[in-house]
C-alpha cells in the first residue's frame, strides 16, 4: 500500500499542471503521478496547432472567442463555463511561459497567432507545429524539479477505490513487475485523456483507450455527451490501422485547399467558410464526397502557398510529407478524417468535481460543458489549463477529513490465474475498432447503432468472465475499458435525437 495526499492518474497537460501547483502550495504533502507509459506519452505531446487565447485585443476580443465557441458547440455549451474558460486564458498562458514554454513571436515581438476552423480571428498561440511537445517538455521539467512529486511511469491504474460514494484512492498495476498496488489518497484526479484507439483510425497515440472514463463509470460517476466525437478532417492517409499523423488545421488556416482526386475544391459547395468551416462540417463533407466517389481519400493542396513560410510554420509536417515522397510544392497531400477528440466524458462542476466525493477529473476525460456538441479547435489545451487551476484553487481552500480504509475493500485479492491468449484480445480489439468505425462513425444510422449495441453487450459479458478467470494485464483491462466506452458512445447516440454539432444520425 502506498499512501499519498494527491493521486494524479495521467501525465498530460491536465495532470502535470495540477501537480506543479499543488506541490508548490503544499511542500509538505505528497503528490504522486501514475502514468501508464513513458511520462511524456500523452495526447498533449502531439498537439500541433496551439492554444486558443485572446492576446490581441485590437482585432480580437473575449466576446468573439466566446461566440465562436458557442457557435461551434451548436447550442449545447454551458455559457457560464465558456465565459470562464475564455477569460482566464491569458493568465494560464503567462504561467506556461513562466514555467519555460516558448511560443512563436512575430518580428514586432507579438505572438504569431494562427487561425483554425471555426475561429473568426487569428488567436492560436503556438510553438511551430509542435506546441504540445513544447508544453509537455516544459511542464514535465517543472514536475521533475519538485521534491514532493513522485512520477511512477509504466503504472497502469486499474480501478478506483471507493466506499460510500467517496474516492479513497486507486488500484494500480506496476507494468514492469506485475504487482498490484493499492494507493490510498486524500484526493484523486483523473487526467487520463481521450479514447482514440477505440476507432483504430485516430490521431491519438496508443495510450488513448478511455481508461479514466471507464473507471469513473464503474465507480458510478456521471458520464455525459459521449456521442459527441470529433473527427479531424485531415489525417494523413495511409492504409494501416493505428495512429495517424495529423495535418494540422492551421495548414488550412494558412491557405491550403481541399480537393477531390479530380481537383474539385468541394468545400465551396458546402459552407461559405469553405476549408475553414468547423471540423464537424469539413469531416462530414469529406465523408459525403468519399461515399459519392468511392475514393479512399481527398487531398490537401498547398502548391500555391509560399514554400519558405510553410516550412517555417510547419517544419514537422513538411518533413513528414517529404519522408514519404510528398513534395508539398508540387504534390497534393492525401488526407482522410480520423477520430481526434472526445467532447464528452466524466461530468464535472466548475471546480472539476465529479459526482464522487474527493474525485476530480480534468482535461479530455472530463465533460465540463465548454465544448457542447463540438469542440472549437485549440480550446482543449485551454480547458485543461483552466480546470487544473480551478481544481487546485478549490483544494487549496478545502479542509480534508481522513477516512480509514476498509481493509477488505482496499485489498486486491491476488490469486494465481492463467494468462489470456493475446490472440483473443487482439482479435476482439480489431473487431471493436471496425465496429465503431462502421456503426458509430462520422455519420451514424439507427439500425447500425442497435446492431453495435448487441455486439458490445456480448463482448462485455464475455470480458466479465475472462477478467474473473485470468491474470490481470494492461491489454485485458484496456480492452474491457474500450468496450465500456463503446457501449457508452452507442447508447448515448441511440438516445440522442436530431443532429447537433459533431453528431449526425440518420434513421
Ligand atoms: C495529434 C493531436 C493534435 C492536437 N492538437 C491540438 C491543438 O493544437 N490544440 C488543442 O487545444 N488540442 C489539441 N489536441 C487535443 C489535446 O492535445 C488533448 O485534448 C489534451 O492534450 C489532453 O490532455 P490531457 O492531459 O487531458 O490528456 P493526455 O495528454 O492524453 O494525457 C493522458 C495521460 O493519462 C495517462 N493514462 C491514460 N490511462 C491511464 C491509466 N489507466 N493509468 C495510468 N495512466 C493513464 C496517459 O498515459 C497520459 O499520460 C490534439 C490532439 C492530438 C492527438
Amino acid at each position: 500500500m502506498i499512501t499519498t495526499n494527491y493521486l494524479i492518474i495521467g501525465s498530460g497537460v491536465a495532470g502535470l499542471t495540477f501537480a506543479i501547483k499543488i506541490a508548490d502550495r503544499f511542500p509538505d504533502k505528497k503528490v504522486t503521478i501514475v502514468t501508464k507509459s513513458n511520462a511524456d506519452e500523452s495526447n498533449t505531446k502531439y498537439a500541433q496547432g496551439g492554444i486558443a487565447i485572446v492576446t490581441d485585443e485590437t482585432e480580437d476580443s473575449y466576446q468573439k472567442h466566446i461566440e465562436d465557441t458557442l457557435i461551434c458547440g451548436d447550442g449545447l455549451c454551458n455559457v457560464e463555463v465558456v465565459k470562464m474558460v475564455v477569460t482566464e486564458g491569458p493568465k494560464r498562458l503567462k504561467e506556461l511561459i513562466a514555467w519555460g514554454a516558448k511560443f512563436d513571436k512575430t518580428a514586432k515581438g507579438n505572438f504569431d497567432l494562427g487561425k483554425e476552423g471555426g475561429h473568426s480571428q487569428n488567436r492560436v498561440v503556438h510553438h511551430k507545429d509542435q506546441t504540445g511537445h513544447e508544453i509537455e517538455r516544459a511542464i514535465l521539467d517543472q514536475v521533475h524539479q519538485k521534491g514532493n512529486i513522485t512520477v511512477l511511469d509504466h503504472h497502469f491504474a486499474l480501478d478506483l477505490l471507493t466506499e460510500d460514494n467517496q474516492c479513497l484512492g486507486a488500484f494500480v498495476l506496476n507494468q514492469k513487475t506485475n504487482e498490484i498496488i493499492t494507493f490510498q489518497s486524500d484526493f484523486t484526479l483523473l487526467a487520463t485523456g481521450g479514447i482514440g484507439h477505440l476507432y483504430g483510425h485516430t490521431t491519438n497515440p496508443i495510450i488513448a483507450t478511455g481508461d479514466g472514463i471507464a473507471m469513473a463509470f464503474r465507480a458510478n460517476a456521471t458520464i455525459k455527451d459521449m456521442e459527441f466525437i470529433q473527427f479531424h478532417p485531415t489525417a494523413l492517409y495511409d492504409t494501416s490501422i493505428g495512429s495517424k499523423f495529423l495535418i494540422s488545421e492551421a495548414v488550412r488556416g494558412f491557405g491550403a485547399y481541399l480537393r477531390t482526386k479530380n481537383g474539385n475544391r468541394f468545400m465551396l459547395d458546402y459552407d461559405s467558410r469553405a476549408e475553414l468551416a468547423s471540423r464537424d462540417i469539413v469531416s462530414q463533407s469529406i465523408d459525403l464526397e468519399l461515399k459519392k466517389s468511392d475514393d479512399k481519400c481527398v487531398y490537401l493542396d498547398c502548391t500555391h502557398l509560399d514554400l519558405e513560410a510553410f516550412i517555417k510554420h510547419f517544419p514537422m509536417i513538411y518533413e513528414r510529407c517529404k519522408s514519404i515522397g510528398i513534395d508539398i510544392a508540387k504534390d497534393w497531400i492525401p488526407v482522410v478524417p480520423a477520430q481526434h477528440y472526445l467532447c464528452g466524458g466524466i461530468t464535472v462542476d466548475k471546480n472539476g468535481k465529479t459526482a464522487i466525493d474527493n474525485l476530480f477529473a480534468c482535461g479530455e476525460c472530463s465533460r465540463t460543458g465548454l465544448h457542447g456538441a463540438n469542440r472549437l479547435a485549440s480550446n482543449s489545451l485551454l480547458e485543461a489549463l483552466v480546470y487544473s487551476d480551478k481544481i487546485y484553487n478549490y483544494l487549496a481552500d478545502t479542509a480534508f477529513e481522513k477516512k480509514d480504509l476498509n481493509p477488505i475493500l482496499s485489498n486486491w485479492e491476488l490469486v494465481e490465474k492463467p494468462k489470456i491468449n493475446s490472440d483473443y484480445t487482439a482479435t476482439v480489439k480489431t473487431g471493436l475498432q471496425l465496429l465503431m468505425r462502421q456503426n458509430a462513425g462520422i455519420v451514424r444510422y439507427e439500425t447500425d447503432l442497435h446492431k453495435a449495441k448487441e455486439q458490445l453487450m456480448q463482448w462485455q459479458d464475455e470480458l466479465e468472465t475472462i477478467l474473473k478467470n485470468n491474470q490481470i494485464s494492461t491489454e485485458l483491462y484496456e480492452l474491457n475499458n474500450m468496450i465500456t466506452i463503446g457501449n457508452l458512445i452507442v447508447q448515448q447516440s441511440i438516445i440522442r435525437n436530431g443532429n447537433k454539432g459533431s453528431f449526425k444520425k440518420n434513421n
